[in-house]
């Protein structure tokens, strides 16, 4: 099924009920989604938009997003979402690969018009408060009732991925893709009536569109949706939901805010973490303030959701869980060797769930995909006995020294025990005689100064010699992106030329 009569099949019949909350209080009822998606379409068609082609947007988040979301699926038109961050002249970039029709900007952010011009695509402006180019022709129109019709493998968007190293790549998800998951999440989390969603990430990734949004689109409501994350407001309001999804970020932010208390959370039913891993620690101090267990789930641009703590069971920390219903997935070594379990190697998954490609990348999307299927993730794992996955770092940030193989996580893990820690990110640094160094970058605990010999004395006592950091850098934060990941790339490249300077001169 595509994805927007989905979507509908499943709105309540009482199209008044509220779909989506502002924090200022608005409602906005089901049957007013609809109109306004039904609006949005009738602007893009008579901008020319067909079903298949692109509509590419970077505009800050609002309920209008989630109409605009809608109007793509009801035009057939490939929505592109782009992260608000993006300067004009990588704008240009997306553009001049994607091709869209229409490229859908906000009104304040500067040389996205004459981009928009270069690439051949209409520009329109939205806003978000209800202004801009788009909204004010949208207010003017008249509901398009046509609905295109798309089958399952059809595209529904193209998601470009945060390609921390080389070119971004587009990633193809089809209808079949977006609507398999979303079920799939929504069944096993157990969504049901009466579950309000406080949303706090942003409408342009995977999490907070496809995850998020998706899925309480399918149970028919409600998401509170936040410009951004602030604890503040988030703990403001929710005494008024039921469920939260968040990176890390937001629950370690939550934990140093002192209104985070069981009372707070007493309406909560849910808390999910995932786009970046969620320290065991975390886990624990979480639950010990709150009573909540958070549920770790892992995915990526490319897949969707893949595997899942369990609603009812064990939620193990530190780990992201089972496969879910529908996906395999298995660790295999660089020759395709499939692993047994206990062994580390990379995750390769396959599943309905699984995108159709690179967008005009044919050899690239052939590299990544195994003959039977499978896609290499890029995510270094291990499975266990029991089928629980643990996600030990991705490929590319796997340390080799003196020919040696460390996976940050387990050095992070240990760094993280330590009370002068508060939280850490471990990188390889060139090294003239290990080829490459273990190196800690560390936030302090709050009014510590830190004994760096002492530390690597204590990650002594529990690594083995050649996992234990040669080097210790500290940073009042570590540069994280929206979606909360560590930026291990920038890390090595700000610590590399020092560290690699002074290791020559004491090899020497
Ligand atoms: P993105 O495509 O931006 O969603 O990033 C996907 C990547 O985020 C994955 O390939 C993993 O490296 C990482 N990731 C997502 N969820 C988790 C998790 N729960 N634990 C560890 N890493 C995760």
């Amino acid at each position: 099924m595509s994805l927007y009569p989905l979507i509908e099949s499943r709105l309540p019949a009482d199209r008044s009920r509220p779909i989506i909350l502002t924090p200022d209080g608005t409602e906005i009822s089901c049957a007013a989604l609809i109109d306004r998606a039904a609006r949005m379409a009738a602007v893009l068609r008579a901008n020319g938009v067909v079903p298949g082609d692109r509509v590419a947007a970077r505009v800050e988040k609002s309920w209008d997003v989630i109409a605009l979301v809608l109007a793509c699926l009801r035009t057939g038109a490939v929505h592109l979402p782009l992260n608000t961050g993006y300067t004009a002249s990588e704008i240009a970039y997306f553009l001049g690969d994607a091709e869209p029709r229409v490229f859908v900007f906000d009104p304040a952010a500067a040389g996205m018009a004459e981009e928009a011009t270069r690439a051949g695509a209409v520009g329109l402006t939205l806003g978000v408060n209800g202004d801009g180019t788009l909204a004010e022709a949208t207010d003017a129109a008249a509901p398009d009732p046509e609905i295109a019709e798309r089958s399952d493998d059809d595209l529904a968007a193209i998601l470009y991925t945060s390609g921390t190293t080389g070119r971004s790549k587009g990633a193809m998800l089809t209808h079949g893709n977006l609507a398999s998951n979303a079920l799939t999440l929504h069944e096993i989390w157990g969504f049901r009536e009466g579950d309000v969603l406080l949303h706090a990430l942003p409408l342009f990734h995977t999490h907070g569109l496809f995850v998020a949004a998706n899925i309480m689109l399918l149970n028919g409501g409600t998401l509170i949706l936040l410009p951004k994350f602030d604890a503040d407001e988030i703990l403001k309001l929710m005494p008024k939901a039921t469920c939260m999804m968040g990176v890390p970020t937001f629950y370690t932010r939550l934990l140093d805010h002192p209104g985070l208390t069981k009372e707070a959370t007493k309406t909560m039913r849910l808390f999910v973490s995932g786009s970046a891993p969620l320290l065991a620690e975390t886990h624990i101090a979480f639950e010990a303030r709150t009573g909540h267990r958070i549920l770790e789930r892992y995915g990526m641009t490319e897949t969707c959701m893949n595997t899942s703590n369990p609603l009812d069971g064990d939620r193990r920390a530190g780990t992201v869980g089972l496969p879910l219903p529908g996906v395999a997935v298995r660790v295999c070594d660089k020759d395709a060797r499939i692993l047994p379990p206990g062994e580390v190697g990379v995750l390769e998954v396959k599943g309905p769930n699984v995108f159709k490609g690179y967008w005009r990348m044919p050899e690239k999307t052939i590299e990544e995909f195994r003959p039977d299927g499978f896609f290499i993730t890029g995510d270094n794992a291990v499975i266990a006995e029991d089928g629980y996955v643990t996600i030990v770092g991705r490929d590319k940030d796997l340390i080799i020294t003196g020919g040696f193989n460390v996976y940050p996580k387990e050095v992070e893990d240990v760094l993280a025990t330590l009370p002068e820690v508060k939280e850490s990110a471990v990188i390889g640094l060139p090294h003239p005689d290990f080829g490459e160094a273990v190196a800690a970058v560390i936030v302090p605990a709050p009014g510590v100064t830190l004994d760096h010999k002492a530390i690597i004395a204590k990650a002594a006592e529990s690594l083995a010699k050649f996992k234990v950091p040669k080097v210790i850098f500290e940073t009042a934060e570590l540069p994280r992106n929206t979606m909360g990941k560590v930026q291990k790339a920038a890390m090595r490249k700000d610590h590399a030329e020092t560290f690699t300077a002074k290791a020559k001169a004491s090899v020497s």
